[in-house]
């Protein structure tokens, strides 16, 4: 798909990885006329897993990119629910969002979402089996350096190169990952179960363990994606079997979750420990700057990482247009303007999906009835996760292009 390009100075741009964030950077760079080459260490752009959901405004972003999204995932209501069946919560929509997107959270599976920003990113633009491995920046250049001993000089340097970001380490030094002390398996089946409903996510909370299903929509067909949830040793080695350690921890609750699990090829079962790392004061420095995981690593549980990661890419490429990249001090003012509302946002995803991991998964055990009766019988889930989305939401598609 052809890019229209901004009329405006042209600089020499390098991105660090091809996941969703240097995708969505690469294109919308692209878009504020710059030169752009992502630098990928895998011989491939590689799904980091297969489960996932969207929110309309990453949507909205990659549309504006040029990324196809007709029949793009399934749209779905969302509700919290207690194992017995118990409505906690209803995550309210904007019907004018509803109206255009179907719904929220929008279920379909990773590699899709890879294949379709692949496809609108013009040949070339990603240089695969390229580990950087070392950074450094003057005030004329940032200079990346590759195992063979080559170097690659460019104007600036954008981060999405994850969790364990070199990029960030470089510019603002190491910090230790923070251990979620959680772990989830995930799959997805496209065979009938009984007890599904189209369009619908419900995620379901025992007293330790959450189990959790929503409709997909991958490639014209339709299916259900689940995962369940439960504390763990970050350390303790995977079980051997997933979807037998998945089906243990999914009996007692309702249907369609264990028929969803028992349906599931082996092969579609995979299993991730959550964590995340201390939050950055600042992103940005000199002609570096970082998106996705690499500025605000995003646990699972906050289902919104790759989200963000495609809004941060579309906000950085919409602050560069018409900015000369020779300029440090035009590049440090623009690079500034693009990280300063973002932080907020994706400080407060990051931060809910740590305390509802806490609620529902580490809640010394006297705690879990008194805990779940409030849930049962007040409207205090529904304010804070049920009443209050849309909003953000909101807020975030005002700011997207049409
Ligand atoms: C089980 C699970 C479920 C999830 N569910 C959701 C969900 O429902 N919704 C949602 O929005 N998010 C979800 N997420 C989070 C989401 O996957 C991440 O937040 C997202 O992938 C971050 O994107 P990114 O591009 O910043 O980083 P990554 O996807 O980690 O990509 C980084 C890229 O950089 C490359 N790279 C790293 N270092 C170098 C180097 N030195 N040189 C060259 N290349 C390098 C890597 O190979 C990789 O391709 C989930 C995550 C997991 C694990």
């Amino acid at each position: 798909m052809a890019i229209p390009h901004s009329n405006g100075p042209c600089g020499r741009v390098a991105i660090l990885g091809a996941g969703p964030a240097g995708m969505a950077a690469a294109l919308s760079i692209a878009q504020a006329g710059h030169d752009v080459v992502v630098y990928e260490r895998y011989r491939e752009a590689r799904p980091a897993g297969n489960i996932l959901n969207l929110w309309p405004p990453p949507l909205k972003a990659l549309r504006a990119l040029g990324v196809d999204i007709n029949d793009f995932g399934s749209p779905t209501d969302t509700e919290f629910r207690s194992i017995s069946g118990r409505v906690r919560v209803d995550v309210k929509q904007d019907p004018q969002t509803k109206r255009s997107y179907g719904g929220g959270f929008i279920g379909l599976l990773r590699p899709e979402l890879y294949e379709r920003m692949l496809a609108a990113i013009p040949s070339g633009t990603i240089r695969f089996n390229q580990h950087v491995t070392r950074i450094e920046q003057d005030d004329h250049a940032v200079t990346l350096h590759f195992p063979d001993g080559t170097t690659a000089q460019h104007d600036l340097l954008v981060g999405a190169d994850g969790i364990d970001s070199l990029v960030r380490r470089t510019l603002w030094g190491d910090a230790p990952r923070r251990e979620h002390r959680l772990h989830i398996f995930g799959g997805f089946t496209f065979s009938d179960v009984a007890g599904t409903e189209p369009n619908k996510s419900v995620l379901t909370h025992g007293r330790t363990v959450q189990g959790s299903w929503t409709s997909i929509r991958h490639k014209g067909r339709d299916g259900f994606q689940w995962w369940v949830l439960t504390a763990t040793d970050p350390d303790a080695p995977a079980p051997a079997d997933l979807k037998a350690a998945a089906t243990a921890l999914a009996e007692g609750f309702l249907a369609p979750l264990p028929g969803l699990i028992a349906q599931t090829e082996p092969d579609n079962v995979q299993h991730w420990v959550l964590r995340d790392r201390p939050r950055l004061k600042q992103w940005s420095k000199g002609r570096a700057t970082l998106v996705g995981d690499a500025a605000h690593p995003t646990s699972p549980y906050a289902a919104y990482g790759a989200g963000m990661s495609i809004e941060d890419g579309y906000f950085l490429g919409r602050a560069l247009r018409g900015v000369d990249l020779t300029d440090l001090t035009a590049v440090q003012r623009c690079l500034q303007s693009y990280e300063d509302p973002r932080k907020p946002h994706t400080a407060r995803q990051v931060q809910q999906a740590w305390i509802l991991g806490k609620v529902f998964h580490h809640a010394p055990a006297p705690l879990r009835p008194i805990r779940d009766f409030i849930f049962d019988h007040t409207s205090l889930l529904q304010k804070v996760v049920g009443d209050n989305n849309y909003r953000e939401i909101n807020k975030q598609l005002a700011l997207i292009e049409d």
